[in-house]
């Protein structure tokens, strides 16, 4: 019996994974996806903003052909890794709940043939990130099939009018993406410019676009209700209706805050953050702690693969010291 389950094989987990390892306490990693399931389903050409050395876990080096690693090169970076540290890793198996107490959890979980497991363990960490949960738009026609909340890539959008909500990074990739490939592409935001937070190689293209008419913006403005063949955006001068066949709603994702309410943790009011121990991120139930993203509650961008990735080493370090 593994002493740890570890909730998650994206960075985060495998870090988790791998820092126990070295201290010689065993671990099971149990991911619903594929491994690093989120990273797999970012925009197919999307390249990090952070440079390799910075994504690194377990000390194994990180290389990549340009400054910034791409998406193809991050995931065949992750799967040396966690062949490198031979990880127990079950793809395609999704926790649902656990019960018992410290020294004694079980957790439940499907496999990808519907079949029920059980895995017994002393302590549980929950690495589960934040990307399979996206903002809704809640608003009339939200919910219809058109409304995309994961960009993969452009082709599919040759020559149809499509609407991308938002102004951070996601938002400019898939409109200048979208344009190049020949969509009519209308921007829409509630702010009144493109964030300061997109990637500088980013941002004066994107801004040249909307310039230009080549990509449309709608600023100080929001999406209203979504129709079969067009939207209704709210705009400063009133409301105006526009031809579409598709809507990016690029309005952000969040960590699973009920599944950890559930367990008995405590999230912060304001920000949803569930309270830790800030030394060895252990939560308030003895023997679960929290690793990676799931940490930083609604505010997403606090925590990433580059701080995420050190989560691990003071995870295990507290483990090792309970023992
Ligand atoms: C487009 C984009 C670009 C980014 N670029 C960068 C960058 O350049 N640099 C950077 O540092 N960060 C970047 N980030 C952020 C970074 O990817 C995340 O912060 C990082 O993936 C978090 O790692 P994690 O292991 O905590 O979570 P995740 O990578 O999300 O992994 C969590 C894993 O848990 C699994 N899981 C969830 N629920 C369950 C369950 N119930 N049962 C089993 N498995 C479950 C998921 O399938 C997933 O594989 C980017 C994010 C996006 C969206």
């Amino acid at each position: 019996m593994p002493e740890v389950v570890i909730v998650g094989a994206g960075p985060t987990g495998l870090a988790c994974g791998i820092e126990l390892k070295k201290l010689g306490i065993g671990a099971v990693l149990i991911e619903k996806g594929c491994l690093t399931n989120s990273l797999y389903n970012y925009p197919t050409n999307m390249t990090f903003f952070t440079t390799p050395e910075l994504l690194e876990i377990g000390g194994i080096p990180m290389t990549s052909l340009n400054e910034k690693p791409n998406r193809t090169e991050a995931l065949k970076y992750y799967r040396r890794v966690a062949e490198y540290y031979q990880l127990d890793i079950r793809q395609y198996e999704r926790v649902l709940r656990m019960d018992g107490a410290d020294g004694a959890f079980t957790v439940h979980s499907m496999d990808r043939f519907g079949k029920a497991q059980t895995h017994a363990a002393k302590k549980i960490i929950l690495a589960m990130g934040y990307y399979d949960i996206p903002n809704k738009l809640h608003i009339p026609g939200g919910d219809m099939d058109k409304v995309i909340h994961y960009y993969r890539e452009p082709h599919p959008y040759y020559g149809l009018e499509v609407a991308v909500i938002g102004a951070k990074n996601s938002a400019a990739i898939a409109a200048l993406e979208l344009f190049w490939t020949g969509a009519k592409v209308t921007l829409i935001h509630r702010g009144d410019r493109i964030s300061d937070s997109v990637k500088y190689w980013i941002k004066p293209n994107i801004e040249n676009r909307i310039k230009s008419g080549e990509v449309k913006a709608y600023f100080q403005s929001s999406v209203k209700a979504v129709y079969a063949d067009s939207i209704d955006i709210e705009t400063p001068q009133g409301i105006v209706q526009v031809k579409n066949d598709f809507v990016f709603a690029m309005t952000g994702y969040r960590p699973d805050f009920e599944f950890m309410a559930a367990l008995g943790i405590t999230l912060d009011e304001a920000t949803q953050k569930p309270r830790t121990n800030p030394e060895t991120l252990e939560s308030e139930v003895k023997g679960i702690y929290l690793a990676g993203v799931v940490v930083a509650g609604v505010h997403t961008n606090e925590i990433f693969i580059e701080n995420g990735r050190f989560h691990g080493a003071a995870i295990a370090a507290s483990i090792a010291g309970a023992r």
